[in-house]
């Protein structure tokens, strides 16, 4: 984008990763060092509807040197496609309509990944334990991915992608949801909790067909504040479009990665966020929950 200047002395922020504490391979920890070694100067932390990782983030950030932004990435679901928001700086705390309907969705992909497995069991040679070895001990939250990792484990497919292109695809048989708020009420429950709501790759949701631009109509009456328009699932004329419906609704314009380790291509820094966008988002969060600098 313009407004990300190529001078090389313009902070390098990177809005969108995970860790061990969902579907990522890294933990905290090792996730900030590896920012560090890719030339980040700023990170958020967004892991899947859940905050576990963020009390790791203060001794992750003095050890790195790298800025952590603490922040989730909301599932949200409207007419069976999901909807991710990325939510920054909110108040973590446990009483919020956000925290219950995270806890909600967290409850609820258990049983459907305990059904999707029983299902893929009759065709593959995977059982539920086989998926609990593979889930880290800091995991809070169980998705496909970890399932995908029992697949590999076993021989069935070779790698992540291969999981979900073969087997753990929506329109396969396995396919089990989970329950998830509406998009709406993610906004919603996110501004309650003082942050700042951003749809992540909308690309991903508005590729097929064109009621979801009404949707994205809908997300920004509601209190949406961004756009992801930088990520990898998004091809030129994609984010020049999506560029385009942010300026013209007035919407901030974030770039990330949605770096997973090695659960994912992704690379760190591969997508960046402008530095006055950081400044904007510290500025309209209004929670106590602030960017943690080195
Ligand atoms: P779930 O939320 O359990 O339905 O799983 C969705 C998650 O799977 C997303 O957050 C992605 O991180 C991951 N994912 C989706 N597609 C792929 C893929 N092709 N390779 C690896 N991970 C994927
Ligand atoms: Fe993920
Ligand atoms: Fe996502
Ligand atoms: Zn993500």
């Amino acid at each position: 984008m313009s407004e990300r200047s190529d001078s090389g002395s313009t902070q390098r922020i990177d809005l969108h990763s995970h860790s061990t504490c969902s579907d990522g391979t890294t933990s905290v920890h090792e996730l900030f060092a590896q920012a560090r070694a890719a030339g980040l100067d700023a990170l958020a932390l967004t892991d899947h509807d859940t905050v576990a990782g963020w009390p790791d983030l203060p001794a992750a950030v003095a050890a790195s040197g790298v800025t952590a932004v603490p922040g989730i990435e909301v599932s949200s679901e409207d007419q069976s496609r999901s909807v991710h928001v990325l939510a920054f700086l909110v108040d973590p705390s446990e009483d919020s309509e956000l925290a219950a309907e995270m806890a909600r969705a967290r409850a609820s992909r258990i049983e459907r990944a305990r059904r999707m497995v029983e299902l893929i069991s009759a065709d593959h040679p995977v059982t539920w334990e086989d998926v609990t070895a593979q889930v880290a001990g800091d995991t809070t939250v169980i998705g496909r991915p970890h399932i995908a990792d029992a697949l590999v484990a076993a021989g069935v497919v070779p790698d992540r992608s291969a999981a979900f292109t073969e087997v753990l695809r929506p329109s396969g048989p396995y396919y089990v949801p989970y329950y998830a708020p509406s998009p709406l009420d993610a906004v919603r429950a996110i501004r309650e909790a003082g942050g700042v709501s951003v749809l992540a790759h909308p690309g991903s949701v508005t590729r097929d067909d064109d009621l979801p631009l009404e949707l994205l109509e809908q997300m920004v009456q509601a209190g949406l504040d961004g756009l992801e328009v930088d990520h990898r699932e998004h091809g030129g004329t994609e984010t020049a479009r999506l560029g385009e419906f942010a300026r013209r609704h007035d919407l901030l314009i974030t770039g990330g990665s949605d770096f997973h380790g090695t659960g994912k291509p992704n690379r760190l820094g591969e997508h960046l966020t402008a530095p006055h966008v950081l400044e904007e988002i510290e500025a309209r969060a209004t929670s106590g929950t602030r960017v943690l600098r080195p």
